[in-house]
């Protein structure tokens, strides 16, 4: 058995070289005789590691020292409840801007700790596009503006960090962080579930502002705390050991490659190759997002007759092309193209579509 071309959605595929890395050092890391998964958090290599991926991920993104960066757990979902509860107080209000599914759902998750307010929402268009930054409306007086930069499932992405003034920007970022540079002076909170773009699930990256977490009033345990948190090191409790170490290899993986400059012009170039095969198959195929809103990273297409779907699946498995079908909420298919999937996996899929296309158009 071969390793597949694997256009997941989330977990995703992680860098071969990570894994081939983990796979070397798993019965004997750092020269300690047991895997790293088998020792304490509080033993002086781990506390080396952890502080070392943190590093790294400073050097990658070029975070500022005025942020903090916390390692946690509970996915980008428990986040939806955790951030309102931590930067907003009692009877504030938080604007959220809807854009697809997961903006959604944090809104709906939000609610139970602050008033929410959607600012913008393109529902009404099934989230084809964008809501226009025009027709935002942003409370000068909300707690935070919470958006998701890329929407995993409905494939649209703002490609620039919208204005808002000097309300605290919360990004989602769990489907595209890392895929580019970042200009984190913009935010006020970012953070990402691992399985998209870092490592295994159950890791949860967060890079915050250090003044936003005295925000917090309400009284809470100290698990829920960002501030907490902050001043533990990410170490309040056991952490998740494993996705911490494997979050690092991949943030080495991210230098060796030449840094996130090189990251997100090789995406780039695999959304361009990918969507042109789309457009330029006279019909066969189709992307319905207006093309400035287009995800880099995952990319939702029907076939033009959905009868074709169970062929189209079945013969690109065969072909070594894993994990094509769409979500359920938008039927179809879906490839994701994150850091961790090489040009030559567009390619091949990119070939594949065309075969395809031509014994059964
Ligand atoms: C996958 C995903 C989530 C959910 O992540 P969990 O870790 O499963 O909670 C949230 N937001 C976005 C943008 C995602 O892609």
């Amino acid at each position: 058995m071969s390793r597949v071309w694997n256009f997941s959605a989330g977990p995703a595929a992680l860098p071969q070289a990570v894994l081939e890395r983990a796979q070397r050092e798993l019965l004997d890391w750092n020269g300690s005789g047991a895997s790293v998964m088998e020792q304490s958090h509080r033993g002086k290599r781990f506390i080396a590691m952890a502080a070392q991926a943190e590093a790294d991920l400073r050097g990658l993104l070029a975070i500022p020292e005025t942020y903090a960066v916390l390692f946690l757990q509970g996915g980008a979902t428990q986040h939806f409840a955790q951030i309102p509860m931590n930067l907003a107080g009692t009877g504030d209000s938080a604007d959220y801007v809807v854009s697809g599914h997961w903006s959604a759902k944090a809104a709906g998750e939000a609610a139970p700790y602050v008033r929410v307010n959607v600012a913008a929402s393109s529902a009404a268009d099934d989230y084809l596009q964008l809501p226009p930054r025009e027709q935002w409306q942003l409370d000068p007086r909300a707690a935070y503006v919470h958006y998701t930069p890329n929407e995993t499932i409905h494939g649209v992405e703002f490609h620039d960090v919208p204005e808002v003034g000097e309300v605290p920007l919360v990004a989602d970022m769990s489907s595209n962080i890392l895929s580019g540079p970042l200009d984190v002076g913009r935010f006020g909170l970012i953070y990402a579930g691992a399985q998209k773009n870092i490592g295994p699930s159950g890791l949860v990256v967060m890079i915050v502002r250090r003044d936003l977490l005295q925000r917090a009033t309400r009284p809470m345990a100290r698990i829920f705390s960002y501030a907490a948190q902050a001043a533990a090191d990410s170490m309040l409790n056991t952490p998740n050991t494993w996705g911490w170490y494997l979050a690092g290899l991949t943030f080495q993986w991210l230098k060796e490659q030449g840094g996130l400059e090189r990251i997100a012009a090789a995406n780039r170039a695999k959304a361009g190759l990918l969507y042109e095969a789309i457009d330029g198959s006279g019909g066969f195929y189709r992307n319905p997002v207006a093309p400035p809103s287009r995800s880099r990273m995952n990319v939702p297409f029907t076939l033009h007759d959905g009868a074709l779907d169970a062929a189209f699946l079945q013969e690109s498995e065969a072909a070594g092309l894993l994990a094509l079908k769409g979500h359920k909420a938008l039927g179809g298919m879906r490839a994701s193209l994150y850091n961790a999937v090489p040009l030559e996996a567009v390619q091949a899929l990119v070939a594949f579509m065309r075969d395809f296309a031509a014994r059964h158009g």
